[in-house]
This record gives structure tokens, C-alpha cells and sequence, in this order.
């Protein structure tokens, strides 16, 4: 009897949970009807005006440059956009990742931080998974001091705020702010984990429901990576693109995660992350050519509230972005690219040293093709 009650308010619980999110879709739906279209700028087609001679824009797998001729400024004829095709860039990317995430058996790295009611099951989970993804990065991974890891539940958020106390962290109450913000919204769903991107060490934090049941997932991974990103920007991950900081997030954590569960993993992994901007109020996939760049201009910010936790475009966005530079450039690149964060060099700099080319021309002519040719394939929910 017991155990059905529990399973019966479980499913009553998540029933309004979704309930909620089915309002809030439709209310935010309701509103984006009304709203105009963003305008775009007028799409480069052959011989039509152009501006900026040199300049690129790539329409409907056309890349258009402009050029002058008989005294105008035109758009030249264009040419096809040489794209690998999607499962191509995927595999290249996982391969590269296979070849050089080669995982050794580590030492601890961590201190552990437990709330009075920690649940046992989620402390071991802590525990194996951080160890297991922390075997992926023994070629740069360079930490000497244990990294601090918190874990409290919905109980115990003056315990959480007191522990961080202790090391001095948060000092601006901003992850306390959120994760109060995170247990309002979500109640009995909470699952909540972040490292926090601030000056200065970080720390890794959990915010759960007890009840909240444990299952697989690829979340304690994702958050490894973060901390990887903080020891070799040099605490600097805010001043990494959105897409960057995120996607590369969940480049390596479903890797980590269908090498220990199965390729399939992968793929629902990725269309997860796809789609986790669903319950915003833009649609990505009807985004034509220059709406896709005005997006990714967007997500080159680092915003305060998690990196644009509540839309989580950057998510899935950035996850594309990063199996682009992981199958061209590989590895040591990516590596390379995280390193330069941690210099006084603009990032946009640092990117065309490591890969050769302007960033805006490569969203014009690798990202958004990819982009658009991966949501055209991977199916919404
Ligand atoms: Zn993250």
C-alpha cells in the first residue's frame, strides 16, 4: 500500500509538473503568435545588390560572395556548399574523441560535501560517475587541489548556503538565488547541478529532490566537463560563448556516456539536447539562413542566469557547433581553444588561429548548414 501511494503521488506530481509545462508552453505559444516574424535581412541570390564586396552569405546550400562587377556590387553566381553529410560529421567527431580521450584510472580528485539528508544512492552515483569521467581527461587535466563537490537536498538549502560559507564561495548569492528559483519551479522534480562560472575556484554543486528517483543520465558527466573547462580557461569559462561552454558540455558527456551504455545512447542523448528548447517560444527549425546566424550571434554572450538555462538554446545549438570543430579539428584543437580563454586574447582571435578561418564565415558556411541539416533529420517530441 505504501509503496503505491508513493507511486501514485509520483505520477500525480509529475502530471501537474507537465501540466504546468503544457500552460506555460501554450501561454508563452499564445504569445509568440502575436508577435512579428524577425525580420531577415534580404537574402543574397544571384546578381541581386550586395553591399561589402567580399563578403558571404550562404542561402539554401549556396554560398554567395559579393563581388563587383561593371561597376555594381552584386552577389556572384554562388556555389554549392560542400557539406559532409550529417551522419558523417557525427562519426568523425565521436571517432576523434574515441582516438584521444584515451580513459586511465585516476586518484581522487574531490572533496565531498554532504547534506544531513543526502540520499546514499545519489552519493555513490556522485562519486562513480565523477571518477569514471575524470578518467576521460588524464591528457589535460592538471588539478592538484581536491575540487569541492556539494550535494543537498530539497531539505537542506541553509546547510548548501552555510557549506559554500565555509570556502568562500557565492559570495554574491547568485547560485543560492537560482537554485531557490529551481525548487519553486520544479518541486518534487528538482535536479538541480551546476559549477558555477565566477572568478576565482569553483565549486560543483547538486541541488535534488529526495524523492526524485535516480536513473541514468548524462548529467554528472556534463558537469565534470565544466570543471575540466574552469581548470584550463583558468577559471575564466565566463568568458566562453554559450555555445561553447554548453555544447562542448555535452559533446563529452554523451560521449563518455554511450561509451559506457552503448552508441545508441548517443543519438538519444543528442536528440534530447536538440530539442530541449521546445518549451521556449522560438521555433529553431523554422529558421531560415541569416535567422540561424542572428542566433548564433546571440549565444556568443555568456549570460548571468546559467547560460540561457531557461530557453537552453545553447544546449543543443552548441552540441552541433562542437561535433563540427571535433570532427574538423579534432581534439587538441578544442583543447587549444579552451586553453586561449584563459589569455587576453578576444575569443573570435583565438579562433582563427586555432582553425584557420574567420568565425563569422565559418557559421555562414559549416555551422549553419549543419544546423539546419541536422534538425531538418533529428525529429522533434
Ligand atoms: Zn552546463
Amino acid at each position: 500500500m505504501g509503496l503505491i501511494s508513493v507511486v501514485l503521488s509520483s505520477q500525480v506530481t509529475y502530471y501537474l509538473f507537465m501540466l504546468k509545462r503544457l500552460i506555460a508552453f501554450l501561454s508563452i505559444l499564445s504569445l509568440s503568435i502575436s508577435l512579428p516574424l524577425i525580420p531577415a535581412s534580404a537574402a543574397a541570390k544571384a546578381g541581386a545588390k550586395c553591399t561589402k564586396a567580399g563578403s558571404i552569405e550562404v542561402v539554401q546550400g549556396k554560398k554567395y560572395t559579393c563581388v563587383k562587377s561593371r561597376n555594381r556590387l552584386a552577389w556572384n553566381k554562388g556555389v554549392k556548399v560542400e557539406t559532409t553529410t550529417s551522419q558523417s560529421v557525427q562519426s568523425a567527431s565521436y571517432a576523434n574523441m574515441k582516438k584521444s580521450m584515451l580513459p586511465k584510472p585516476v586518484g581522487n580528485l574531490f572533496r565531498y560535501h554532504y547534506s544531513p539528508n543526502a540520499v546514499v544512492g545519489f552519493k555513490e552515483k556522485i562519486e562513480s560517475e565523477l571518477n569514471y569521467s575524470m578518467g576521460y581527461w588524464t591528457s589535460v587535466y592538471d588539478g592538484t587541489e581536491l575540487f569541492n563537490v556539494f550535494y543537498a537536498t530539497e531539505k537542506d538549502i541553509d546547510w548548501l548556503i552555510n557549506a559554500w560559507k565555509t570556502y568562500d564561495l557565492d559570495k554574491n548569492g547568485f547560485t543560492a538565488n537560482e537554485y531557490k528559483g529551481r525548487l519553486e519551479r520544479e518541486g518534487a522534480q528538482l535536479n538541480a547541478g551546476s559549477v558555477p562560472s565566477q572568478e576565482g575556484r569553483s565549486h560543483l554543486s547538486f541541488f535534488r529532490s529526495s524523492t526524485r528517483p535516480i536513473q541514468p543520465d548524462a548529467m554528472i558527466p556534463h558537469e565534470n566537463v565544466h570543471i575540466v573547462q574552469q581548470q584550463l580557461t583558468k577559471n575564466r569559462t565566463s568568458q566562453m560563448p554559450c555555445w561553447l561552454r554548453e555544447g562542448s558540455a555535452n559533446l563529452f558527456a554523451n560521449f563518455q556516456i554511450s561509451e559506457k551504455y552503448g552508441p545508441s545512447v548517443y543519438d538519444d542523448a543528442k536528440r534530447a539536447d536538440m530539442n530541449s528548447y521546445q518549451s521556449g517560444s522560438v521555433e529553431i527549425r523554422k529558421f531560415n539562413d541569416s535567422q540561424w546566424f542572428t542566433h548564433l550571434k546571440s549565444l556568443e554572450g555568456n549570460f548571468s542566469g546559467g547560460c540561457d538555462y531557461k530557453n537552453r538554446f545553447a544546449y543543443g545549438t552548441g552540441l552541433l557547433l562542437s561535433e563540427v570543430l571535433m570532427a574538423d579539428g579534432g581534439f587538441e584543437k578544442m583543447m587549444d581553444f579552451w586553453r586561449a580563454f584563459s589569455l587576453e586574447v578576444d575569443w573570435r582571435q583565438s579562433f582563427k588561429n586555432i582553425y584557420g578561418v574567420e568565425l563569422d564565415t565559418w557559421y555562414k558556411t559549416k555551422a549553419v548548414p549543419y544546423l539546419m541539416q541536422e534538425y531538418a533529420r533529428v525529429k522533434r517530441y
